[in-house]
């Protein structure tokens, strides 16, 4: 008899497998459908000997001292600051846009200040600000956004800005100043013998049992547990009943070449030419030394596994229908992306999960507190 059988092994069920079992001395099943744990963040060396990211490039950053020093019981860092140009017009230009990319876009030579008149000249006025539209034109103008941000998200998405939620764009920020870095978060750092050996640290445990290759809908009448967290899709658990959320998937291109270096960042993005949306060069994000290299080419995609929940009002609609379900179930915990449909990045489910930790022992805590009733009958024995 477990007393968790966790149903994905990324990010939100290793950390509460981790949590439960060492702190909570609970026993873990935590299962996989995958061959593999880590989920989306997971890592392995490629036939060439090159540590890549199976499902996309993973750049760790996070404002929260917290996560950073909770991870960092399983893994020592590398210090990365992940750097982003964007192919536009045969130019390739910083992104985030800043001063650099305005000047150099424009041929001018503005300061920080006369870039912030120049940005304003150019906004347009949007009240309120509502989608993705909205967030870059009101800062940049038409003329940027249609050159950095249209194309780009078209492709992503298959939908137009204006049909998504402003938080999509509004990931990427608009500076002022010369700061060319894609984060400015506090803690920015690799796992620095990647992110499968960290997982394989956190789940090292004798009270967490692992199964990969492993379906939740295999297992579930024949396992014993008391209670569950599910990190899958959530309109998959409840088998679609109020029908299919959408998920944006991509495929991956992964490509070596006989040369030691390929790009000068991490990452290009192409926002208006070819099918891809950015090609990730990993050596920059590893460090690794080696004489060829690898990269991976996005390419979005509308069926495939569930990467991106897509973020939409109706989206969002039919997501608290879902989580009106899960929230009647006692003893079922819903954690991770896919599972309470957000766009989050690694750190926020890493926070998630830890909360959800919280809540668990909290739960159990006052479950063993002795009711009234009980309290009565003590007093008077
Ligand atoms: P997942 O990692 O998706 O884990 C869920 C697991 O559940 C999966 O392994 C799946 O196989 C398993 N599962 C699902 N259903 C079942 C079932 N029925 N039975 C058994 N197992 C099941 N975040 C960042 O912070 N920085 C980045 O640079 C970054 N880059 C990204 C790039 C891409 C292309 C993508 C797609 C995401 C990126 N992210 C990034 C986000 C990051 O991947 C997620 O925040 C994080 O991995 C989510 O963890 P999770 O545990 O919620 O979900
Ligand atoms: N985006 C864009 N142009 C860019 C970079 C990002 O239009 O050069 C938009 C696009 O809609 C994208 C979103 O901003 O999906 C968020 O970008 P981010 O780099 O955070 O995407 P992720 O790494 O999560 O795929």
């Amino acid at each position: 008899m477990y007393d968790f059988l966790i149903v994905g092994a990324g990010f939100a069920g290793s950390v509460l497998a981790e949590r439960l079992a060492s702190v909570g001395n609970k026993k873990i099943l935590i299962i996989d459908k995958r061959n593999h744990i880590g989920g989306n963040a997971y890592d392995y060396y490629n036939e060439d000997g090159i540590l890549i990211h199976k499902y996309g490039p993973h750049i760790f950053h996070t404002n929260s001292a917290d996560v950073f020093n909770y991870l960092s019981k399983f893994t020592p860092w590398r210090n990365y600051q992940h750097k982003v140009l964007a192919s536009v017009d045969g130019q390739l230009l910083p992104i985030p846009i800043n001063l650099n990319t305005v000047n150099k876009y424009y041929g001018l030579n503005l300061n920080g200040l006369e870039v912030e008149e120049f940005l304003a000249s150019r906004a347009e006025k949007v009240y309120p600000v509502k989608t993705s539209e909205d967030v870059v034109v009101s800062k940049v103008g038409r003329e940027l956004y249609e050159k950095f941000f249209r194309g780009y998200t078209r492709k992503q998405w298959d939908l137009d800005p204006s049909e998504l939620d402003a938080s999509v764009t509004a990931r990427v920020p608009t500076r002022t100043n010369k700061d060319d870095r894609y984060f400015t978060d506090t803690f920015q750092a690799m796992p620095l013998h990647g992110y499968t050996k960290m997982f394989e640290k956190m789940l090292s445990h004798p009270n967490i049992k692992i199964m990969i290759n492993t379906d939740y809908q295999e297992v579930m009448n024949e396992v014993n547990y008391k209670k569950l967290i599910f990190t899958g899709p959530v309109d998959e658990y409840f088998n679609f009943k109020y029908g299919k959320l959408p998920y944006r998937s991509l495929r991956f291109k992964f490509e070596t070449i006989e040369s030691s270096n390929f790009q000068e960042t991490g990452t290009i993005n192409y926002p208006n030419d070819y099918a891809f949306t950015r090609i990730t060069e990993f050596k920059h994000l590893t460090g690794q030394k080696h004489d060829k290299t690898t990269l991976v080419y996005e390419f979005p995609e509308a069926t495939g596994d569930p990467y991106y929940p897509v973020p939409r009002t109706e989206n969002d609609l039919l997501y608290k229908k879902y989580a009106a379900l899960a929230n009647q179930l006692t003893n079922t915990y819903f954690v991770g992306r896919l599972a309470t449909y957000r766009y989050y990045n690694m750190d926020q489910v890493v926070a998630q999960a830890l909360t959800t930790f919280k809540k668990i022992t909290q739960a159990d805590l006052s479950a063993k507190l002795p009711t009234d009733d009980e309290r009565i009958l003590e007093k008077r024995s």
